[in-house]
């Protein structure tokens, strides 16, 4: 089954690292490194998801056979796959880090003109000081939400399979010395393509102009073929085109409540994908100041008011890394200049269509403005005000705050003075519904639509973690199939539509996470 099906266009058209050896190095003038994956003592299959094995034209037999097990937990090198890693840099925090690359990811070719990389299949040469591994615990995090974001709209890469390999990892979760072993796991991930703003950068950042261009060139001809033949124009307009796509991005990340966490520019995808799902994390009480990666506590750069900022901040790295190819900054400026004016533009029309609101009223900015003012003052849940807010009724103001009460995390906490802000806030969206010629089932069909009811919560994610860790993995397919239809109201499963419990509040992974994953 397999052997018809996979192809190696990357490696074939693009240069390759001429040492074969699986040793911790620097690669110089190639793109990647081939590299086998490591033996796994016992795998098993935990999940796989129906759309991708349909996407990937994998049959319920094949996925039930032995070669699909060794194909997803690279126990078998098929004999034409040439896996391989890729060379990357990026930016980190802020900082040029050098050198990084796919550290435990190993390609296995192309099916159906999607790339198939395995997360967690051994050390590769770009493993640097780790071991190339990866646990169940954030295997169940980047399998199910990578799922579920594409369900909502967003988009991201996608994930094949989860499975265990049956070997144990060694991870100090918190960073503190408290070392332990966990279940090592593996999730074939899926995408058009997996290259990174990193991968450009690392050839601009040495100089390497020839597999700059190379690289570019192949970006072009394979992702974006539409833009036209490569010249310098056409690497304006595959600037711009990156821009856009990482905007229209970040602009579903703020509408949905998500936070990447770890927004470097290895972890920026140029075809404007979500990649890389670490410490992740879900917005519950509304927040422009949380981030969900307790590895950037102190400065919160990647917090999620910040992202549109640091969405631009990575587009800067880009365009001077594709600057050499275009020797001019001008085009280069102007577009970067225009992601903020279109981010406004973007994000105010994102919030619009939250409220219900089908016309454009420059008024909308103060409600918009008072609304998360509002939200944040009084630790509400943004899932369940969004949804519920749909039901409001413009001619009973007064019952606003009844309707969001499920809402709020504190209800005895919220001040007076914060009361009456939601009152006034409610009147106003009153007095602003007059204007629109939608009836109240339309505008509640339109929210529903871009409101979710149903996110992947850090708690949901955590209890599928915990009851996976002693050997229970019903939950992840629970979940899984909840998440297919956010959007819809699926009563059987009321029960996740509810605020995190207070439980979970602090508990590590659900409202802290590291990158130790
Ligand atoms: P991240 O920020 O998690 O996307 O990872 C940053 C870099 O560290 C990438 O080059 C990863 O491949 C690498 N990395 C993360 N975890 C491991 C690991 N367990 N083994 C090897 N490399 C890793
Ligand atoms: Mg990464």
């Amino acid at each position: 089954m397999l052997k018809s099906k996979l192809t190696n266009t990357f490696t074939e058209i693009l240069p390759g690292d001429p040492n074969l050896e699986n040793s911790r190095r620097q690669v110089l003038e190639a793109v990647y490194s081939f590299v086998n994956p490591i033996q796994t003592s016992n795998p098993s299959l935990l999940h796989v998801s129906k759309e991708m094995q349909e996407e990937l034209d994998f049959s319920d037999n094949d996925i039930r056979s032995k070669e699909f097990l060794d194909f997803v937990t690279g126990n078998v090198v098929f004999p034409n796959s040439k896996p391989y890693a890729m060379c990357y840099g990026g930016h980190q925090f802020g900082n040029w880090a050098g050198q990084l690359g796919d550290g435990r990811a190993i390609n296995l070719g192309e099916i159906n003109h999607w790339a198939v990389q395995l997360k967690g299949a051994g050390s590769t040469p770009y493993s640097r000081s780790a071991d190339g591994l990866a646990v169940l615990r954030s295997s169940i995090r980047e399998y199910l939400c990578s799922e579920a974001m594409h369900h909502l709209g967003v988009p991201t890469t996608r994930a094949l399979s989860l499975s265990l390999t049956g070997d144990e990892v060694l991870r100090d979760m918190l960073y503190d010395g408290n070392s332990a072993y966990e279940k090592g796991a593996i999730v074939s991930r899926v995408s058009p393509s997996f290259l990174r703003f990193g991968n450009y950068e690392i050839f601009a950042a040495r100089n390497d102009i020839k597999n700059l261009k190379t690289l570019v060139d192949y970006t072009l001809k394979t992702h974006f073929p539409e833009l036209g033949k490569p010249s310098k124009d056409t690497y304006i307009s595959f600037f711009q085109e990156v821009t856009n796509r990482t905007l229209d991005m970040i602009i579903h990340w703020q509408r949905v409540g998500f936070v990447h966490g770890v927004m470097n520019t290895d972890n920026m995808s140029i075809l404007g994908l979500t990649i890389d799902y670490g410490p992740y994390g879900w917005l519950e009480g509304f927040d422009f100041g949380w981030t969900p990666n307790t590895t950037d506590r102190q400065h919160k750069r990647y917090r999620y008011g910040n992202q549109p900022n640091i969405g631009l901040w990575n587009l800067y790295q880009l365009a001077n890394a594709l600057y050499p190819l275009i020797e001019d900054a001008k085009p280069l400026e102007t577009i970067l200049e225009s992601y903020k004016t279109n981010f406004e533009t973007k994000s105010q029309n994102m919030m619009r269509l939250k409220l219900g609101l089908a016309k454009e009223l420059d008024s909308d900015i103060d409600l918009i403005m008072a609304l998360e003012h509002n939200l944040h003052a009084s630790e509400t849940d943004m899932t369940i005000f969004f949804r519920k807010l749909s039901e409001f009724q413009k001619e009973h103001p007064e019952d606003g705050i009844q309707l969001i009460q499920d809402a709020f995390y504190v209800p005895s906490e919220i001040k007076d003075t914060i009361l009456s802000q939601w009152n006034q806030w409610f009147l106003d969206y009153a007095t602003r519904l007059k204007d629109e010629d939608t009836s109240y089932d339309q505008r509640r069909e339109q929210m529903n639509k871009v409101n979710p009811k149903y996110v992947l919560r850090n708690y949901m994610a955590q209890m599928a973690i915990d009851k996976a860790d002693s050997g229970d993995y019903t939950l992840i397919d629970e979940l899984y199939q909840l998440l297919k239809k956010p959007y819809e109201e699926q009563p059987n499963s009321a029960q996740w539509f509810a605020k995190r419990p207070e439980w979970a509040r602090h508990k590590v992974g659900c409202s802290m996470l590291s990158c130790s994953s």
